[in-house]
């Protein structure tokens, strides 16, 4: 089995990011695009995320800066923030991470987000341009990591059968579209699929975006598969992990992502070109 790393295909868009920054005129750090990082409290998932994002706009020469706010901040305080940041001239591009504590209506500030500077796809505008196939938006960057995934390694999409574990609306859904943008034959499973292991198995690309750690085993996995795993856990030794057991589908697979080292990598990579188009845009 083949092993795909997400440094390689980030290596790839960091080149793109390059050229894309050189067409724009931008030459020196203090003149690029800028993200900004909205968290709200404390959560280790989100500091590990924004730690990744920050490293990885540095290292692709972009500017980010953090806006943090109290857990218990109320929802018009926050959205008073909110707006500043987002007709902040300065700021090219946001990264709200979620989800936001209860008080605080999400959907309201999906609504609020200014689309151009949407970088990771929450707005209305964005996700129906995704479920159009319209690619002048801007999709979810970790749905839009698995297919630079695929394509960087020249895995081909069209016409095979994809089966993607997981419907949420930050992964599944959109990755669903994307995939069928490719002319992929999709199936979504969820919570509520009858033969999950039978859908899995039956799929030339299985990506797994479920959110429970190692739950799909060899048994899950079709001969030959290409294995794409979303999922960030943490196993029973307090280790991260994805939702494949890695280990177990060495026999069936031809190539699966490992975690961590795999989409995680990619998807601030993908973050950061859309940074670079949100200028181009913006211009
Ligand atoms: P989510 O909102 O919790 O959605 C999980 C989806 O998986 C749901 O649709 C759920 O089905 C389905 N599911 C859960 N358990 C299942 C099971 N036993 N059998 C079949 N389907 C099952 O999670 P998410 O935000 O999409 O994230 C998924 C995973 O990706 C998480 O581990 C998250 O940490 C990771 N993630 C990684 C990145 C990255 O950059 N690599 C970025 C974002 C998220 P129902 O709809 O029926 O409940």
């Amino acid at each position: 089995m083949i092993t795909l790393k997400g440094a390689e295909v980030s290596a790839k868009i960091k080149e793109q990011v390059a050229a894309d920054l050189k067409a724009l005129g931008i030459q020196d750090q203090e003149h690029a695009p800028k993200l900004a990082i909205i968290r709200v409290g404390e959560r280790p998932d989100d500091m590990s995320y924004e730690r990744g994002a920050k490293k990885k706009m540095e290292n692709f020469g972009l500017r980010v800066e953090s806006y943090v706010f109290p857990q218990d901040i109320s929802d018009g305080e926050f959205k008073k923030a909110f707006q500043a940041i987002n007709q902040d001239k300065d700021v090219t591009g946001i990264l709200l991470l979620r989800p936001l504590p209860k008080q605080i209506c999400e959907k309201d500030i999906e609504k609020m987000i200014d689309p151009v500077k949407d970088l990771d796809g929450i707005s209305p505008e964005n996700i129906a341009k995704v479920f159009a196939g319209d690619e002048n938006g801007f999709a979810p960057c970790t749905a839009e990591a698995v297919i630079q995934v695929l394509k960087a390694n020249e895995i081909p999409i069209t016409g095979k059968r994809v089966t993607v574990v997981g419907r949420s609306m930050v992964v599944g859904k959109p990755l669903a579209m994307l995939m069928v943008k490719e002319n992929a034959t999709v199936t979504i499973c969820h919570t509520r699929t009858a033969d999950l292991k039978g859908t899995c198995r039956n799929a030339e690309i299985l990506v797994a975006a479920a959110g429970k750690a190692k739950m799909l085993d060899g048994g899950y996995v079709g001969q030959d598969a290409v294995v794409i795993d979303v999922g960030i856990n943490v196993d029973e030794n307090g280790k991260l992990c994805g939702d494949v057991d890695f280990d177990s589908i060495q026999e069936q697979a031809a190539m699966a992502t490992p975690v961590p080292g795999g989409v995680g990598a990619v998807t601030t990579a993908v973050l950061a070109a859309h940074l670079v188009r949100a200028a181009a845009l913006q211009r």
